[in-house]
């Protein structure tokens, strides 16, 4: 804005995996506005989240003191949290009663109950430097490797085919790579919601002429744009992907010279699709043969066609499929290694590209060292001096589960350390996860707000808020991106990067990172040696420098590289391995008793579980309550107007909620943002698991509806 400014400071957006650069305009210690600044994924543009969505730091409900649950005070949400009665259940307490109180309980439950009674949750909202010392923290504190993030939750299945196929879990290019693409398929994903300034590059290619094909259950926003529209039946993935496959093949579109030199399998692919034809999969799909066919053959005959894909892919139990799918499409058509082309799956937070990467992940050392690798272990044992566990973790989802496990079981989880995730909002099917997360002997949250979850907690450590600190977060083009610290942390709240090394300290490490920002250049450049090759050129003072630096960078003169897979995959043999999919029904489908189907994502407005924007100042009047979206002929044949309350019920939860006009709805679901509490979508979520990714099926389970 044009307003004086006290300082300009420069950081990365707190919201999306876009990772547009911004700048804080910070007057009276107050952040007043925040413009863009020309960063590689937004050239100066933002979103309304990015624009407006800043004023949640000086929020009169941000954490100042740690706080110390009272004696016999039940862990309970009550009617919701209720910010700022906390002191009902809590009492404030010193750093040092504090953190002694935190770290000595996870210390007593490791010792007496063993290693595996111990997990933590990190977060994607946090900064590299803070995944990382925070898994390092689990691994050798706690001693076993239960520690996960948000990712279980978003692209784990992705990630899991695309380890399994590719070789890498990022993307193979970058979004604004469309610019050169002829086609643009996307599916699963709302990006004009989730990835706004991602969007607009979709925007402007379609306006040159690219043909945008969006393949989604609901028609959202981006569907104006798009050349055809694929509103398939929702849970028919593997149905209509197939069939695609099947016609490129049958069409003799298939690029020979591509699957020859660099593909293994292709023979097992194509007689599995055999059984997949467009006319059989039409009315499973829904989507007429002739348009699965002319969708085809534009993807093989385009000049680039470049696949981007969100949760609508992921979040189910066959979303390992669904991704092994869209492998097998990119790879069939030669779709990747070039220009305009390859596979996106679009990340949704800001850092859960470079959490993952820094080895928040229960089965991975950073850079997606296997643990189970013996020669990975070896390494690690070495690099970190100390004896680690060579079994994979527990994920999000099973950890829930083991905090419910028979007193017995030896793997029983006891004690839990959550660093900014809220699971209490997040998690598949909440009266199970709140109760398990009640259930824990102690459980430690740190964070910036009274999440859901700090009220299940016994120690809740004041954290600091994005714009307080320094660090560093990849976003979903592989860009690592410098945040620099705009304000202090109000009160006594703490760096988060400062509390792990505090809780590490009194579990007996002896760790020093020294230097500014609680010693954030050393963590990071530990952990660039800690992820070999993949970061290598991309020095702190580099970041410092550009602000923005493309990884795989091997070396300081390395511009990194935008493209991947051009030459060879990163598999044992540098080729890609096919893997057939068949179709996998979703674990509940609707019956008689429960008709509708629910399908969960986000709105344009507000980030996730809302702790941050809810309490945004612009954000919250934009879209202040929850509301449920159906379509005009099933509010007509139910009798309902837009407005009118309904109470929306599965087999394991309900909500109260309004319910608002979308005709992008499918018929027959009902979509349900899981960002508020007094509707937490869920409550009625099915935690059935994709058995590779171990992602739940938040896309897809049965409801019942009724008027009121
Ligand atoms: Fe922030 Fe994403 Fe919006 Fe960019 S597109 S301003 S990163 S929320």
């Amino acid at each position: 804005g044009s307003q004086q400014v006290d300082r300009k400071v420069d950081s990365v957006c707190p919201f999306c995996g876009v990772g547009c650069l911004i700048t804080y305009n910070v007057k009276d210690e107050k952040i007043v506005s925040v413009d863009g600044r020309d960063g590689p994924a937004n050239h100066g543009r933002l979103c309304v989240k990015g624009r407006f969505g800043f004023d949640y730091a000086h929020h009169p409900q941000r954490l100042t003191k740690p706080l110390i649950r009272k004696p016999g005070v039940p862990k309970t949400l009550g009617d919701g949290p209720r910010p700022g009665d906390y002191l009902g259940a809590f009492r404030e307490a010193s750093w040092e009663e504090a953190l002694a109180l935190a770290a000595g309980k996870l210390k007593d439950l490791r010792d007496t109950h063993g290693r595996k009674s111990l997990a933590g949750f990190g977060s994607a909202k946090g900064s590299n430097e803070e995944a990382y010392l925070f898994q390092k923290l689990v691994r050798t504190g706690f001693g076993s490797n239960n520690v996960d993030h948000c990712t279980r939750l978003c692209h784990a299945s992705s990630v899991a085919a695309l380890l399994e196929g590719v070789g890498s879990g990022a993307v193979s290019n970058q979004v604004n790579d469309v610019e050169h693409a002829d086609l643009i398929f996307v599916i699963g994903a709302n990006p004009t919601a989730n990835h706004p300034v991602a969007a607009t590059w979709m925007k402007n290619a379609a306006r040159r002429g690219a043909k945008i094909v969006l393949a989604d259950p609901r028609r959202t926003e981006i569907g104006k744009h798009a050349w055809r529209t694929l509103q398939f039946k929702a849970d028919t993935d593997v149905a209509m992907l197939n069939a695609l496959i099947h016609a490129v093949i049958d069409e003799g579109l298939v690029d020979e010279a591509f699957i020859r030199d660099r593909a293994n399998n292709f023979e097992a692919l194509r007689e599995n699709v055999k059984g997949y034809s467009p006319e059989a999969m039409a009315p499973i799909c829904g989507i007429p043969a002739e348009t699965l066919r002319e969708v085809a053959r534009a993807f093989a005959t385009a000049k680039g066609a470049m696949v981007l894909w969100g949760m609508g892919v992921s979040q189910h139990v066959h979303g390992t499929d669904n991704a092994r799918c869209l492998i097998a499409l990119v790879t069939v058509t030669g779709q990747i290694g070039k220009p305009g082309s390859g596979l996106h799956p679009l990340r949704g937070q800001n850092n859960v590209q470079g959490a993952s990467d820094a080895g928040l992940i229960p089965m991975m050392f950073p850079n997606y060292q296997r643990v189970d690798d013996a020669g990975a272990h070896a390494w690690f044992e070495n690099f970190w001096g100390t004896p680690l566990d060579d079994k994979p973790g527990y994920t999000v989802v099973e950890i829930m589960h083991k905090a419910l496990a028979p007193d017995d079981d030896p793997h029983k989880v006891r004690g839990m350390y959550i660093m900014g995730e809220n699971p209490a909002m997040s998690d598949p099917d909440l009266n199970h996860a709140r109760h398990a997360l009640a259930s824990l002997e102690h459980l430690v949250v740190q964070d910036i707000f009274m999440t859901e979850t700090a009220w299940l907690a016994d120690v809740v450590l004041p954290a600091s808020a994005w714009p307080e600190k320094t660090g560093t977060v990849s976003n979903t083009d592989r860009m690592v991106q410098l945040g620099n610290r705009a304000l202090d942390p109000p009160g006594d709240a703490k760096p988060d990067l400062w509390i792990i090394q505090q809780l590490a300290s009194r579990m007996g490490l002896a760790w020093k990172y020294e230097g500014e920002e609680s010693g954030v250049a050393a963590v990071y450049e530990e952990m660039r040696q800690a992820m070999h090759a993949a970061i290598s050129g991309i020095s702190w003072e580099r970041l410092q420098r550009e602000s923005s630096v493309t990884y795989p960078c091997l070396g300081e003169d390395d511009p990194g590289q935008p493209i991947v897979f051009v030459d060879k995959f990163p598999t044992d043999d540098g080729r890609v391995k096919l893997v057939p999919a068949d179709i996998i029904p979703a674990a509940e489908r609707p019956d008689a008793d429960f008709p509708y189907v629910l399908i969960t994502g986000r709105q344009l407005e507000h980030w996730h579980t809302g702790s941050m924007t809810r309490r945004a100042t612009v954000l919250d009047a934009l879209e202040p309550m929850a509301t449920a979206s159906m379509n005009q002929a099933d509010l007509e044949a139910m009798g309902l107007a837009p407005g009118d309350v309904i109470t929306i019920r599965s087999r394991r939860g309900e909500v109260a909620i309004h319910v608002r006009r979308d005709d992008g709805t499918p018929h027959g679901a009902v979509f349900v943002p899981f960002a508020y509490y007094e509707a937490a979508a869920n409550l009625m979520t099915n935690a059935a698991l994709d058995p590779f990714g171990k992602i739940p099926e938040f896309k897809y389970c049965a409801v019942k509806i009724e008027r009121g």
